[in-house]
Parts: structure tokens; sequence; C-alpha cells
């Protein structure tokens, strides 16, 4: 019987989130100030996030131990489980032995719960009543609205423009989960405000969005504070549980991956899965390839500079060392696939500068293409930042096919596409185009 899925028992969760900032070689560059362009210290971030989460931010333990409560709730889903892609090897013809880890068996459908709940559980912990975010496609609004549904906190979302417009489920969704979701640029704040002044019509960014939440948080008389998916060197800790558990799970595969793929937006799924493999690496087990997916049409990794900037549109964050294409960055309009952030993880920025990630840029016909191939041949619709991966497996896998190597490879496959179904319905239509 060949087996196809490799689930841990629940006794064998991960019960520590592993930190790389110790064991990077070049160590990782301050972040700055906004207003001094002096290195930040942890009060600068006070008004922004629980005590606890700045802690983390500024952390140089290795191992930070997941707290019971939170660990208590990640046992509704996890350990998510890895898969061996069998269907799709032999669609594909490929001496190669794919796995994927499916993190879309959370109930908001991707990985972004991993660090929503400990985000939530910290900041109710330090006395927080709201907590503000912004959110692209919504994965990130609708983990986070139920992560505050949990510790009884309010949640107040700012949704871009055009997916509030396009994408009613998921707002739906979140305000299941209790969540205020405003369209942004909204009135409600200043940055709001001039965006609309200078374009009434604006369909707004991430970038922009993220400058509301913060702004909301700082205004708010310490009742409120932000909390932010991804890039934050927290949120990779937070999700390194999934790579954690794939290194479990593949000794009980007993196999061992060469290459580890994930689609990388602001880089936290693709380091969760990869980060726990490159730590054996570091401590002198195999070398794996590691590979960020990302579009050719918001290119942070193999087409922006490596250069500080700021993680919002308005100036209002602390700047970090970054993989960026530009703070004013807005990802072209024909762009359906999600991850269009203008920057890159620090981490994952300074892992590319020495070599030790690699990247990738795929275009969005592909990306959809590689999608429908994986839908039908292992049963599941991937969220559309999931496809990212699935492409860039499909190219490693076919090139396997050309040399007979047998390589294993592990792609990340981050969340389901069930809220995204117009996404592919315009693709079947023809509308999406490079
Ligand atoms: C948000 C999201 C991403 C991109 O964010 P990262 O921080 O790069 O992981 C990828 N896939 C899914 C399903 C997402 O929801």
């Amino acid at each position: 019987m060949t087996v196809t899925k490799f689930v841990l028992p629940d006794s064998d969760i991960p019960t520590t989130w592993y930190n790389v900032v110790p064991d990077l070689p070049k160590g990782l560059p301050p972040m700055l100030h906004p207003g001094t362009r002096e290195p930040i210290t942890p009060a600068d971030l006070e008004p922004l996030f629980a005590a606890d989460l700045i802690e983390q931010e500024f952390s140089t333990a290795k191992e930070v131990e997941i707290p019971g409560p939170v660990l208590d709730i990640y046992r509704q889903w996890r350990p998510s489980p890895l898969v061996r892609a069998h269907r799709l090897e032999h669609h594909l013809g490929t001496p190669a032995r794919i796995y994927f880890k499916y993190e879309g068996v959370s109930p908001a459908g991707s990985h972004k719960p991993n660090t929503a709940i400990p985000q939530a559980y910290y900041s109710k912990r330090d006395g927080v009543r709201r907590l503000t975010t912004e959110t692209g496609a919504g994965q990130w609004g609708s983990s986070l609205s139920m992560a505050c549904a949990y510790f009884d906190l309010d949640c107040e979302v700012f949704m871009v423009r055009v997916s509030y417009d396009q994408k009613p489920y998921r707002r739906g969704l979140m305000e299941t989960f209790g969540a205020s979701v405003s369209p942004s640029p909204s009135e409600r704040t200043q940055a709001g405000r001039d965006a609309l002044a200078a374009d009434p019509h604006s369909t707004g960014s991430l970038g922009l969005a993220i400058s509301e939440a913060v702004e909301a948080a700082l205004h708010s008389g310490g009742a409120a504070k932000y909390s932010l998916g991804s890039v934050l060197n927290l949120v990779l800790m937070h999700q390194t549980i999934i790579g954690q558990e794939a290194l479990l799970q593949f000794a009980m595969a007993d196999d061992y991956p060469d290459v580890v793929i994930g689609a990388a937006g602001g880089g936290s799924n693709f380091a969760g899965l990869a980060l726990p493999f490159l730590r054996r690496q570091f401590e002198g087990g195999s070398t794996v390839r590691l590979i960020a997916a990302e579009p050719t049409s918001c290119p942070s990794l193999t087409e922006g500079s490596y250069d500080y900037d700021f993680g919002d549109t308005a100036g209002l964050t602390p700047l970090a060392k970054m993989h960026t294409l530009g703070h004013e960055f807005r990802p072209p309009a024909i762009h359906a696939g999600g991850l269009r952030y203008h920057g890159m993880a620090p981490i994952v920025s300074a892992l590319r500068e020495i070599d030790l990630v690699a990247a990738r840029a795929v275009p969005q016909t592909a990306c959809f293409e590689a999608g429908v191939l994986f839908a039908r041949s292992e049963g599941i619709v991937p969220a559309p930042e999931s496809t990212h991966a699935v492409r860039v497996a499909v190219d490693e896998a076919v090139r396997c096919r050309e040399t007979g190597e047998a390589k294993v490879i592990v792609f990340s496959l981050s969340g389901h596409g069930h809220f995204d179904m117009q996404a592919y319905i315009d693709y079947f239509a023809g509308k999406l185009t490079d």
C-alpha cells in the first residue's frame, strides 16, 4: 500500500517556535526609527504591539515556548498533514518525489492563524481591548478576526478597496467572527483621507491599508494595538511550527527534501516551512535548496533593491532593511494572484543576500495553469497565492523528468482557494493576462 498522508499524533505537536535570528551568519540589520533614523528600541514599539510580542521581535533566544492556551487552539487543526502527491507525480511522469504541507486545514483556510492566535493571546494578556489591522485578499483579516473572537478582543480591519468590492465572502467571514471591516482608503484616518483627496476612486493598496491600521491604533488612546500578519521576525517565528512538524513527518516518511518551496508575499509561510530545515543544515544536516516563489508583477526579491524602506505607504512604520519595490509601489490591476506587498521579510531578504535562499518570479497564467493541474490530480484547489509554489514545484519536477534525478521536493500549500473562485473563473474565461 502506498502511504500518501503523514499525520502526526496530537501529542507530537512542537511546543516551541524556532527563532533563526541568532543563527543568521551575518546577523540582521536593525530596524530604524521613521523620525530619527536611529535603530529602534523596544520602547519605540510599545504604542503598536503588546510587550511579549516586542520581546519576541527583538529576541535572540533560539527557541521560544508556545503558551498552553495557544497550543490548545493550534490543536484544533494542527499538526497539519504532510501529503505525498503521488497522483501529481504520476501525471507529470517525473522520478521526483513531491510532498506538500497543507495549511488550508485551518478554520480560516490558510497558515495565517499560526500567528494570529499568539498575537491575539499576548495582546489580551497585555490588557489590549482592540486590534487593528489591514488585509488584502482577506486571508489575514479573517484569521485575525477568528483569533480575536477566541480571546474576546474587538477587531478593526482595513480591507484594500479593490478586494472589499470583489471579495464579499471574505468580508462576510470577518463579520461573522465579529470584526468591523472598512474599505481602504477610508474616511476614518488621515492617511485614508489624504489618499481619497488625491484620488476619490482610489482602489487602495496594502501599504496604504497598513498606514490606516497603524494610525487607528496610534490614535486609540491606548485601547488598541496593531497587528501584522507577515514580514516581522515574530511572525516568521510563529510560522516555524509548520517546518518543525514537517521535519517530524519526513522522519515518518523515511525521506528528506532536497528542495523546499513556498509562495512569498511577505515571506512568512515560506520561512515557516523552510527555516527549520535550514536550522538542520546549520547543525550539520543535509543541504536544502530553499526557493521563494513570487509573482512577476510584484517581484520584490528578484527585482527589488536591498535597502531600508518603510513598511507602509505613509511612512508611519519603522524602516526595515529588506528587498523592496519602494513603499509607493502599487501592483498592476491585471494581477489577480495575491502576494501584492512591496517588501519582503528582513530575515528572508538577509538570507537571499547570502544565497541561502533563492527566488523565482512566475507569471500569473502559468500559476493558475499549475493550480488547475494540482486540483485535478490532488483534489485541492490552491489559493491563488499558493499556486506560485505549485508552479515552481511542478517546474522542478519536470526538470527532474528531463535529467532523470529522483529529487525530493516539498512545497507549502499555504491555503485553499474556496473564496477565490472568481480568479479561477476569470482564468478560464481568458481574462487573466501576464
Ligand atoms: C497571505 C498568504 C500568503 C502570503 O503571505 P506570506 O507572509 O508570504 O506567507 C501566501 N499564501 C496564502 C494562502 C496567504 O493567505
